[in-house]
């Protein structure tokens, strides 16, 4: 029965949003992605952010945050702890596979760092790659070149791919060096005209396993498989004779990006939520020259979702996530301002990373967005979850109880 009621209603909202369907523009400068249509409140406050701010950089210059336990931190993903808590998630096994997840990323993050000050794909972006083909295809359809672009990144392993034009506001306005411990100047050349956002799902089981130092393993996945298909994708921008600069936490905030590419939506816990995968995804980008077409944004009814639904606010164990309205609050440094959103407190969040040895995910893994289902059901689920049906789907979401978490001894049995 509910199976029932659940596809004839699926079937009136696919309907309804036949004429809704995301398209793409055909190569302009931002003009048809304006501010409103993305759903962004940006006021005359608003100054780029400085990378010198963000949570982890001031972990290492600044007291406040920087302490014994940050060290700790870090050197557990170098060195697996052997035992921690003595609790099921934190043992020898589960620090020691998260570790080994970090490794392809690890690998080019330090690959410079020492020889170049370059810390790359977290601080700097990437540049593992030969030099731009001295001549360059003509590209006579930027519309046909994006379909080409989408295609090559699927290829190279992105889950999803989107294009928008490149937006400077969302640059970090100065670099952080962390063996200087001091800002440097912004070093992404000029005549970048467009950025490609490709983003991977993180794997579901074991997000479904935090809080645990194991469950960090979808993360360091994430990462290193957004590392390899960066580095090609780029490359092959490259082979046709155009600027191409593979990134990821460095150089520019991706979700905002993401949303202009029209990958998905904002939601309450600071994070992108996609139609694919909700918010179990890890994004990266390509700014280049290549001429392409733009994605438009789309809107599927997250923040209207999300002013009834306070999943990951509950479950947040610092009480780092907003409960009101979007406003223009700012916590501390390390938030963007002039922006009326939701915002986290990116302190309480990282104290209790720390606290815990890993990263966490609990708002990835209860928020109703995350579910793994058919793909035509989970379709059903977040159409449904954009009408006034949104609140049977809360409460069904509590029942069906996808959002408790699973032992990390289940998931090394394989269940
Ligand atoms: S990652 Fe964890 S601590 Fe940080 S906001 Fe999400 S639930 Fe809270
Ligand atoms: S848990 Fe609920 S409030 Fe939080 S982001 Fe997901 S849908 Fe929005």
């Amino acid at each position: 029965m509910l199976n029932k009621l659940i596809l004839f209603y699926g079937s009136i909202v696919s309907m309804k949003n036949k004429n809704n369907k995301k398209s793409s523009c055909n190569g302009c400068h931002g003009d048809c992605v304006s501010d409103t249509s993305v759903g962004f409140k940006i006021s005359e406050d608003f100054k780029r952010f400085n990378q010198k701010d963000d949570i982890f950089s001031r972990s290492f210059w600044d007291d406040q945050i920087h302490s014994e336990k940050t060290e700790r931190f870090y050197t557990s993903y170098r060195k697996p702890l052997k035992e921690w808590k003595k609790v099921d998630g934190y043992q020898h096994r589960d620090f020691s596979i998260r570790n080994a997840a970090w490794h392809v990323t690890d690998f080019f993050a330090e690959r410079l760092e020492k020889s170049q000050d370059r810390r790359e794909g977290f601080l700097d972006f990437l540049t593992a790659h030969r030099p731009s083909a001295a001549e360059s295809r003509d590209i006579p359809d930027p519309l046909e070149m994006s379909r080409e672009i989408k295609h090559v990144a699927k290829l190279f392993d992105a889950d999803l791919c989107g294009i928008t034009f490149y937006d400077e506001r969302w640059t970090y306005d100065k670099r952080f060096n962390r063996n200087q411990l001091e800002e440097v100047e912004m070093d992404l050349p000029d005549g970048i005209t467009n950025t490609i956002v490709v983003a991977h799902e993180m794997d579901y089981e074991l997000l479904r396993t935090v809080p645990s130092a194991l469950s960090g393993t979808a993360t360091g996945v994430g990462y290193s498989r957004d590392v390899t298909t960066l580095l090609a994708l780029a490359q092959y921008i490259r082979n046709l004779g155009y600027q191409a600069y593979a990134s990821m936490n460095d150089t520019a905030l991706s979700i905002p990006m993401a949303i202009q590419a029209g990958l998905g939506e904002y939601g309450r816990h600071g994070l992108l939520i996609t139609k694919e995968f909700g918010p179990r995804v890890r994004i990266g980008k390509v700014f280049t020259d290549l001429p392409l077409a733009h994605d438009k944004p789309i809107n599927f009814g997250v923040e209207k979702f999300c002013d009834i639904c306070r999943e990951c606010t509950k479950a947040c164990p610092p009480g780092a996530i907003d409960d009101g309205k979007q406003l223009e609050t700012i916590y501390n440094q390390s938030n963007i301002p002039g922006i009326a959103k939701w915002t986290t407190d990116a302190e309480k969040c990282f104290d209790f990373w720390v606290k815990q040895v890993t990263d966490c995910s609990i708002c990835i893994r209860v928020c109703p967005y995350n579910r793994k289902m058919p793909k035509w059901a989970f379709k059903t689920w977040t159409n449904l979850m954009a009408t006034p049906f949104k609140r049977i789907i809360l409460w069904l979401d509590k029942i069906i109880g996808q959002g408790k978490r699973n032992a990390p001894s289940n998931w090394w049995k394989g269940h």
